[in-house]
């Protein structure tokens, strides 16, 4: 129900992300997590409150590059396996996901055939062995998330990191999504508060656009690539 993530700050990213789910619980959830990428992935996730995720989570979570998100269930009930970020069977991509994926029972069944295995009982989970399945094919990072997306029917607000990416892709149709422009940090959320203490400067984007945030710097993309020239406003909003 909540994503958050970040690119630019370091060994703080962790702390980035755990108190942008914060500012996110106001919209209701069931479970939490978060993934980090800094060459390796590590994924946290707990089913029930973001306490018990901060408890779980490796203090020295590190890396740069980070998503998390919060979940209320619309496919498979509340658990553990079930929290979201969701990964590939690789393990070396990591997705989270707001809303639903109309298709995922056709796609989930194409990649059954094709060798990928479930954890999860979510309708999410197919976007991260889409993407695996472009990477190896040898596609980019961007190119794998572009045709994964373009794949889905049905409403999403998504991210995703790679093991091997700098930075946090991002999509959205029908389910609202926002970057955060920081001086030297790039923020992602489905809601402003999210990234509130860090930035007021907003971007917002529209359905079928595309977002890909590196340090310090952002880009906004239509579904063919084109860049977009998306103006930049300020939050006025008394935190
Ligand atoms: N449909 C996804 C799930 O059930 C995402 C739910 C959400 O928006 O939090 O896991």
């Amino acid at each position: 129900c909540g994503i958050i993530g970040c690119v630019g700050r370091g060994d703080e990213t962790l702390d980035v992300l755990l108190s942008g789910l914060e500012g996110l619980e106001y919209r209701g959830y069931d479970s939490a997590g978060v993934a980090l990428s800094n060459g390796d992935l590590s994924v946290c996730k707990r089913e029930g409150e973001i306490q018990r995720l901060q408890r779980a989570v490796a203090t020295d979570l590190g890396g740069p590059v980070g998503i998390g998100h919060t979940r209320w269930s619309t496919h498979g009930p509340p658990s553990d396996d079930n929290a979201h970020p969701h990964t590939d069977c690789a393990g070396d991509v990591a997705v989270v996901h707001n809303g639903i994926v109309e298709n995922y029972a056709d796609l989930r069944e194409d990649l059954r055939a094709a060798g990928h295995e479930f954890e999860s009982d979510t309708d999410t989970e197919v976007v991260p062995h889409l993407i695996e399945d472009r990477l190896a094919d040898g596609a980019t990072f961007e190119e794998a998330f572009r045709a994964a997306v373009a794949r889905l029917e049905g409403s999403y607000a998504l991210a995703a990191v790679s093991k091997d990416s700098e930075a946090v892709l991002a999509a959205r149709n029908d389910s609202p999504l926002v970057v955060g422009v920081g001086d030297d940090a790039a923020y992602l959320a489905s809601d402003v508060p999210a990234f509130l203490d860090y930035t007021d400067r907003v971007v917002y984007l529209d359905d079928g656009e595309f977002a890909r945030l590196e340090s310090g710097s952002w880009t906004v993309s239509d579904a063919e690539g084109r860049l977009l020239d998306k103006s930049v406003s300020r939050v006025a909003w008394d935190a």
